[in-house]
């Protein structure tokens, strides 16, 4: 068992801790580096600002893994070659490709890893046509708070630390420059101070920090556009704390200005209760991304319909129409629904096959509240939305023409999903969507070790960047094809920060470096 040393150091009790390695934040990235830590022999202590563990780490339904046990056993070849490619290419290799072919080589074994301990693997989903599909997205049993719980029980089993309640304040840093510790303060109003041989920065990015996104991201603040919804935890504690520390000792800064967006959503909030909550929203979220048809504010299509799944894409087509979108269909496609389920799944949340029967109680609901509008004509639900009523029927019927030709000319939708209106008996229903984000993308500049570097690339001893604290894994956006890689990235940067900082170690024990 690894014993801490604790020792009080004054009057006032504030705590005082020598260890291997200091963790600020005990969302996905830190309990995954305190676990490999505690399995290598190493003293870890993991410091958490909220008085739950987990961060947006509860939320994830799966993860990316390539060449997985469950991708072996269900006969899934995906290589790492091939999903380092398509993802380089998705972002014109404006990124940091040694570190993205990293945490893509550590993947497969992360997820296996995770089994060892008895996270549980659902499935493998995705968001997209199954021959575009690169087949990677690992769905855990009981989401990411089970494999938060499972990580934390086997941390603690085996001598690690976690103290909740304790946000870091600050890093220590030594004569040369050396980050030695960081210092904290907890909910007693005491001061915890940890030595450490490193020190890993695993806070989660910046998605809560209001001055921050202003200032960093240019979709929250660009004029125009409609509200940028929220979907996140409702205690939330990603406010930038280790980027800024990071920044606080020279760190440099990568893609700051990156968001993972996630549309569309109602135009109602909390955002995560579509995603999270009673089965009428989580199906009035579904029915709002299903492919009848789709308008921007003027009553134009712009978007394939056909991948209303495929969040990242929705987000960026919405950004590029005002961030906002009515989803239109009828009393027959509203039936549909009901009877047989959803044409697009709704992430792993509503899927095909899902009856939707409590989509009439999310109408009633969404008329109350003002994101969702039914009438008995077109026309009068075109006033209803603010769009021209002309225009809407026009819409409309050139998409039934486009049914009855199985072929839609403007944006390829495909012709399953070319379902055509009733233009002369309603209802007719609209469900007003948003844009929502629940990532920051942008963070620290870090080399394949996970060590913070300055603008020079040069390593900054002591410090390494977990997670969503690391900037540079994307580009403009999400990039949804390697679906899962948000939470992939950060339990295999905990692990392999971990790794290198072990190494690191003996390598100074042996008077290598
Ligand atoms: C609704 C939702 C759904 C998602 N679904 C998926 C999915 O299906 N697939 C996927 O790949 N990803 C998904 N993600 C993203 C995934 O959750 C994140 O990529 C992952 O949690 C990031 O891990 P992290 O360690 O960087 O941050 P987190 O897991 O968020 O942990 C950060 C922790 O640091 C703590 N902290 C902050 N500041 C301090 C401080 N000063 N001192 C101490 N502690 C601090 C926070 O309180 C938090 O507990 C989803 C996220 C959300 C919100």
């Amino acid at each position: 068992m690894i014993s801490i040393k604790k020792s009080p150091v004054s009057s006032t009790e504030d705590l005082k801790y020598d260890t291997d390695i200091v963790i600020a934040g005990g969302g996905l990235s830190g309990l995954s580096a305190a676990l490999t830590a505690a399995e290598s022999g190493l003293k870890a202590i993991v410091l958490e600002k909220l008085n739950f563990l987990g961060g947006a780490g509860i939320f994830p339904e799966g993860s990316l893994g390539i060449g997985t046990r469950y991708q072996k056993k269900n006969e899934i070849q995906t290589t790492t070659a091939e999903v380092f490619a398509k993802v380089m290419e998705f972002h014109h290799w404006r990124c940091n490709a040694s570190v993205i072919r990293t945490l893509l080589n550590e993947s497969g074994k992360t997820i296996d890893w995770l089994t060892d301990y008895g996270v549980e693997i659902k499935g493998i989903r995705t968001m997209f046509p199954p021959e575009k599909s690169l087949k990677v997205w690992h769905i855990f049993k009981g989401s990411g708070a089970r494999v938060v719980k499972i990580m934390s029980e086997n941390i603690k089993k085996k001598g690690g630390l976690i103290l909740t309640n304790t946000p870091v304040k600050k890093l220590l840093i030594n004569d040369d420059g050396v980050v030695i510790g960081i210092v904290a303060k907890n909910d007693s109003g005491k001061t915890v101070t940890v030595t450490a041989k490193a020190a890993i920065m695993a806070t989660g990015g910046f998605v809560s920090n209001k001055e921050m996104l202003k200032k960093y991201v240019p979709d929250v603040s660009t004029p125009g556009m409609a509200k940028l919804m929220y979907r996140g935890p409702a205690v939330d504690g990603r406010t930038g704390d280790g980027i800024n520390l990071a920044l606080s000792v020279n760190a440099a800064l990568a893609s700051m200005g990156t968001l993972a967006g996630n549309s569309p959503y109602l135009d109602n909030e909390p955002a995560i209760r579509q995603f999270r909550g009673p089965d009428h929203m989580k199906q009035m979220r579904c029915a709002l991304s299903q492919p009848f048809l789709w308008v921007n504010r003027h009553g134009d299509r712009f978007y394939n319909e056909s991948f209303g799944s495929v969040f990242s894409d929705v987000y960026n087509a919405m950004t590029s129409n005002g961030g906002l979108m009515w989803s239109i269909f009828d009393g027959h496609m509203k039936q549909y629904m009901i009877e047989n389920g959803p044409l697009t799944p709704f992430n792993d949340i509503v899927v095909p096959g899902q009856k939707m029967t409590a989509l009439d109680k999310g109408i009633r609901k969404g008329i109350e509240s003002g994101f969702a509008f039914k009438a008995d004509t077109i026309e009068a639900l075109g006033n209803k939305i603010h769009i021209e009523p002309t225009k809407l029927r026009e819409t409309i019927e050139k998409v039934n023409r486009y049914a009855d030709q199985k072929n839609d000319p403007d944006f390829s939708r495909k012709p399953d999903h070319l379902v055509k209106f009733d233009t002369q008996n309603g209802p007719y229903f609209a469900l007003k969507g948003l844009r929502a984000f629940f990532l920051t993308l942008g963070g620290i500049k870090i080399n394949t070790n996970m060590q913070a570097l300055d603008s020079k690339d040069k390593i900054i001893p002591g410090l390494h960047v977990t997670g969503q604290d690391i900037g540079g894994l994307y580009d403009s956006t999400y990039d949804l094809l390697a679906e899962g890689s948000a939470s992939s990235f950060a339990l295999s940067s905990g692990r392999i920060a971990v790794r290198s900082i072990v190494q690191n170690n003996i390598a100074r024990k042996n008077n290598v470096v």
